[in-house]
């Protein structure tokens, strides 16, 4: 039982002194995350989360805990992200100095909601942004007094965020009070069938309905058909819609695919429609030298989509939306409230969705002066590379068919049954389940135009060949085992 007084939990001392004998075990899951398996799930947690107990009423020992934690979750419950044989949903390995700047600001405390809440933070972090648009070449917002966008918890806040900014653009902002169920105001927006499900959400959430969300279909490398959406668009204008937006993938979550964004920035402009890019993934390739030119047009979005969590290799907790007129984000986002001041510097909190925030970005701000455009440029080639070397292996080997040339870091491909009589999507998705139980790999499965494929992103800097090679032999051993 635990002898001490509550108020020995609230001492550094303490907890400095219990935390010591952990810190390695901790630090090697990010250290040596091959010593682990990539995936372990252990029934007991389903069990225990069907049915939680009560709050605890009494103090528990912090060395008692922490053992809890590494016996129980790393052991028994734990998505390995950092294991370079680990190809699934975008789950990067965190550079370590994004987990310092984590640490750091969670310490402190500071929130970069408002400038009085963190004069330092919320600088530092206007800054980062200013050159989180400098590292994708998107200029669009030097020389506003405003920041050049807002960070969020992620691409689904940043994109709902996008499409309240489109939507306020286009149809007036008297939406903002109104609402839009007065039924005159029938907004539209288009995307690919191959674009985020955060879209209809947000649809959803705007008001607008997911109806409007037309899904234009794509060709057969996921990219968007452009003369179905001008088709679309002209149909919904004879039928009294109001095209509000254009969403472009810049590297859809499924199969990496880029679409045309420079024709795309073209339409939306011959409609006065607002134009959004997606890139929360893969838009932070946009403006290397072996990328630059899939990203042709991005200088014209009037925003844009961008998370550090996935590409930057920080920790889940930081997207966000990059605009080309920050005056957008004040007049869709300013508030009143009589206990809120004012305040002629920067407030966040006027700015976007969200309120009291962490400072994430202090991560982001320590990696990109740590790092640097060259080391990130290194890193990300190197995950390049291994795609195109996984496309490689896939294009020698007689019974897998590539999806398409990865212009990122994202593969999909399949096998072919032995023989023609069996369905190639049923077949794929049993060796994807073979794959998984396996676990020695671990990738996802996708199904873009509606047939299955395996799907590989790799997210994780410190994924060679040798990693490479063993995906390809675990297909090919699953594959030998199906028969
Ligand atoms: C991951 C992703 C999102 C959603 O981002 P979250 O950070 O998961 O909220 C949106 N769009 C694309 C293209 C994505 O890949």
């Amino acid at each position: 039982m635990n002898e001490k007084s509550p108020a020995s939990s609230m001492d550094w001392d303490d907890l400095i002194d219990a935390v010591r004998p952990y810190l390695d075990t901790l630090i090697d899951t990010q250290r040596t995350p091959s010593t682990r398996p990539v995936f372990t799930d252990d029934e007991a947690f389903h069990e225990s989360s069907q049915a939680p107990g009560p709050v605890p009423e009494v103090s528990t020992p912090l060395p008692d805990l922490l053992d809890e934690i590494v016996s129980s979750v790393l052991a028994r419950g734990y998505l390995n992200g950092a294991h370079p044989r680990y190809f699934g949903y975008f789950h990067p390995r965190p550079l370590p100095v994004t987990v310092l700047g984590d640490s750091i600001a969670s310490l402190l405390n500071q929130s970069p909601a408002a400038w009085r809440m963190g004069p330092a933070a919320t600088s530092m972090e206007v800054q980062t942004l200013a050159w989180l648009a400098d590292f994708i070449g998107y200029p669009g917002a030097a020389g506003s007094a405003l920041p050049p966008g807002i960070f969020t918890s992620g691409g689904t806040i940043a994109n709902i965020s996008a499409l309240k900014l489109a939507r306020d653009a286009v149809l007036g902002e008297e939406v903002r009070e109104n609402g839009i169920s007065g039924g005159s105001l029938r907004g539209t927006v288009y995307a690919s069938a191959e674009s985020h499900y955060s879209l209809s959400r947000a649809m959803d959430m705007l008001g607008m309905g997911r109806r409007s969300l037309r899904l234009v279909p794509t060709d057969p490398t996921g990219r968007i058909l452009v003369e179905a959406l001008t088709d679309r668009i002209r149909d919904d204008l004879r039928n009294g819609h109001r095209p509000v937006a254009i969403v472009g993938m810049a590297g859809a979550t499924a199969t990496g695919a880029i679409d045309p964004l420079a024709e795309l920035a073209e339409i939306s402009a011959e409609y006065g429609m607002w134009f959004h890019v997606d890139g929360a993934a893969a838009v932070v390739f946009a403006d290397f030298q072996r990328t630059r030119a899939e990203f042709a047009g991005l200088a014209m979005a009037d925003s844009i989509t961008l998370d550090p969590h996935k590409w930057l290799f920080l920790s889940y907790g930081l997207g966000c939306l990059l605009v080309r007129d920050p005056n957008r984000l004040s007049s869709s986002f300013s508030d009143q409230a009589h206990y809120w001041s004012h305040d002629s510097r920067t407030d966040f909190v006027h700015l976007g969705p969200e309120g009291a925030r962490p400072w994430k970005s202090l991560g982001l701000w320590l990696a990109l002066r740590h790092l640097g455009r060259d080391g990130y440029e290194s890193l990300l080639m190197g995950n390049l590379d291994m795609a195109q070397y996984l496309a490689e292996r896939v294009r020698a080997a007689d019974c897998l068919e590539l999806f398409a040339d990865p212009a990122l870091p994202i593969c999909c491909f399949r096998a072919l049954p032995p023989n023609s009589d069996v369905d190639i999507n049923a077949y794929n998705t049993a060796l994807h389940s073979a794959v998984i139980e396996r676990g020695d790999v671990h990738l996802t499965i996708c199904h873009p135009n509606g047939e299955a494929y395996l799907r590989v992103a790799i997210n994780n800097y410190t994924t060679r060949r040798e990693h490479v090679d063993a995906l390809i032999e675990s297909v090919l051993r699953a594959r030998a085992t199906l028969g």
